[in-house]
């Protein structure tokens, strides 16, 4: 198994901060619900052609759709009772400036296309989306990473809550116009795709219209590796997080290809699945999890699985069949999960009982079985999801779709959908793109992220690789502000990059620093309210939910003048007299701490080493 690696390509999705694409709706996000309206997809036969894979798994799940439908941000086209407008022209601009800073060939005509859509999230069963430009690359450290397409399209609905078989969506995000860019599978390394990642992040923040904040831009990965598939993980929001994303899914296809090695080994065949009732060997079971079943008048049905021992979960943990078989289970039962012979006895099923179990089922040696509680129609569907799964195992990696989890893990979530199926939007004009809106469109270029960082470090004295970081992370309009009104380079760059980090180490929940709260500190620094060594303090104080004003009250950090703090230095000097003779000039250094523990915040660090030098020598030539 060893040097198996893996080919990743990016899809992005970046919101811009223009009006809707097809109405003059604002692109905010509302807290108030607004009016309510239901609606069932009925995707028909002809619209779908052959029915699509991804169509039938949601169809099997029968889903009815409710939608939030707040007034402030949403009109007729959202709710799909009018039209839509012509596209938005700002959006239009913007698509064409980033894809000429990727040199992407612009097409002739923008054309409007209808894509199935069937999860709901669009009013309308299918979303709006544009080809604008195709094959534009982009340089890291000296590579080409090819960029295929760059489309423009509207976001979808914001789903709200998916309870039963109803799921809510609010139409404040419906609309929202979305560049999207696709790079072709040329990146090898986890870092690698960060890096693309960011990048591409900076060149769509230097056309100056996209939105900021978390869920504005949202990444998926196409990952496989030599003898795997392709999988999408769709949605990933935390860039930061990407390698991981990127390294986990490597393992589970290698470790799935290891599944497939050891069922070969085995001489193991596809399972027909045999449900067995095990109610009666597991009626006094202490487990919460089966009494609680049964005791709503559930069963227990099981279902063997000849040759699988150990690959549901292995010893190490590497191998985690089992996972992905009770992930299907749940999505397409609808029940908690499942049990498997890997993980028994546990979860309070005792040895006696797997005993019990294992006999019943007749299994034999290297087998298993899953077991599930519930309601008996429930439990059985339930198994034979779990099965049908485990008898993928034999084909190694399963081409799908899978969400990110917060802790870096993926869940199984769709099959991977064929290609989309589009039909012309005939409600909205194509818009023609002529050579002289290109020139004109090139001729004024935003400033490149490259250029930028020459300027931070020409203009702002930083250094380049902090001026790199500034722009590779997102802060340069900040940074640039703070520079500029306050004359806090230094501070900000040492802040934005290193600050701001090590507080979220230590528990900061550093998303309430937005612009405007960072903004705020910056200037409460530049007044003179507090000395720069406490600003640490304050913008952690400033993550708990406090003021500035609160801050620096909390804080004690009310500054004191010179001769105040002088005479804090004097008494601190005189208590150590004897040392300070000891040592001369020497004892500057040992005495800055405690100098400092009394004044931090109050005066910056050179005016206390200053007043604290001032008063030893006047103590040694006194
Ligand atoms: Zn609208």
């Amino acid at each position: 198994m060893a040097d198996l690696w893996m080919t990743c390509g990016i899809e992005i999705h970046q919101q811009l901060d223009t009006k809707k694409l097809f109405c003059s709706c604002t692109t905010e996000l509302v807290e108030e619900p607004g009016m309510e309206l239901h609606r069932r997809l009925r995707p028909t036969q002809s619209e779908l052609g052959e029915v699509d894979r991804a169509a039938l798994a949601q169809a099997e799940r029968k889903m009815r759709f409710r939608y939030l439908a707040p007034s402030r941000v949403c009109c007729l086209v959202e709710e799909d009772e009018e039209p839509p407008h012509d596209a938005d022209a700002q959006a239009i601009e913007t698509t064409l400036t980033f894809s000429s800073l990727l040199g992407a060939k612009v097409v002739d005509e923008v054309h409007f296309m209808r894509k199935i859509v069937i999860d709901g999230s669009n009013t309308a069963g299918f979303q709006r989306t544009a080809l604008v430009a195709v094959d534009g690359a982009l340089e890291i450290e000296g590579k080409r990473i090819s960029i295929q397409s760059i489309c423009l399209e509207e976001d979808a609905a914001r789903k709200m809550e998916a309870k039963g078989q109803e799921i809510t969506y609010k139409l404040d995000r419906l609309g929202i116009p979305l560049i999207e860019v696709a790079t072709g599978p040329d990146m090898h390394s986890p870092e690698e795709v960060k890096e693309v990642a960011a990048r591409l992040g900076s060149l769509l923040r230097a056309t100056k219209r996209v939105k900021r904040g978390l869920g504005t831009i949202r990444e998926d990965l196409n990952i496989s590796i030599p003898g795997g598939a392709r999988v999408e993980v769709k949605g990933v929001q935390e860039l930061r997080m990407l390698p991981e994303y990127v390294q986990r899914e490597v393992d589970r296809q290698r470790s799935l290809l290891e599944v497939r090695e050891l069922l070969g080994l085995r001489n193991a065949l596809p399972i027909h699945a045999n449900i067995v009732d095990l109610t009666e060997v597991l009626r006094a079971s202490k487990s919460k999890v089966i009494a609680g079943a049964l005791s709503k008048g559930g069963r227990v049905l099981g279902a063997s699985l000849p040759g699988f021992e150990g690959l549901m979960k292995s010893p190490d943990g590497r191998l985690r069949l089992g996972a992905e078989m009770a992930q299907r289970a749940r999505m397409r039962a609808g029940v908690m999960g499942i049990f498997h012979s890997d993980e028994l006895p546990g979860y309070g099923i005792s040895p006696e009982e797997v005993a019990g179990m294992r006999s019943a089922l007749a299994i034999e040696a290297e087998g298993a079985f899953a077991i599930c509680a519930d309601e008996a129609g429930r439990a059985e569907a339930a198994l034979r999801a779990a099965v049908d799964r485990a008898n993928i195992a034999f084909e190694g990696v399963p081409e799908e779709t899978r969400d990110p989890l917060p802790d870096g893990s993926t869940a199984y979530s769709r099959p991977l959908p064929g290609a989309s199926r589009m039909y012309p939007e005939t409600d909205v004009k194509p818009i023609t793109i002529t050579e002289g809106r290109m020139e004109e469109i090139r001729s004024k270029l935003p400033e490149l992220p490259e250029q930028k960082v020459h300027r931070f470090v020409a203009k702002y004295g930083i250094h380049e690789q902090q001026a790199r970081q500034i722009v590779r992370d997102g802060y340069e309009d900040l940074f640039e502000e703070v520079a500029m009104r306050f004359d806090l380079a230094a501070v900000a760059a040492r802040t934005l990059l290193s600050t701001l980090p090590e507080i979220q180490k230590e528990g900061a929940d550093i998303t309430k620093l937005d612009d405007p709260a960072l903004l705020r500190a910056f200037g409460a620094l530049h007044d003179g309210r507090f000395a720069k060594e406490a600003l640490p303090q304050v913008l952690k104080k400033t993550c708990e939910g406090k003021s500035i004003d609160e801050a620096i009250d909390d804080l004690g950090l009310q500054r004191m003048d010179s001769g105040e703090a002088g005479s804090v230095v004097a008494e601190i000097v005189k208590e150590r007299e004897a040392f300070v003779r000891e040592k001369g000039m020497g004892a500057v250094g040992p005495l800055m701490g405690p100098v400092m523990e009394r004044l931090r915040g109050k005066v910056d660090g050179r005016t206390a080493s200053e007043l604290l030098k001032k008063e030893i020598s006047r103590l040694l030539e006194g």
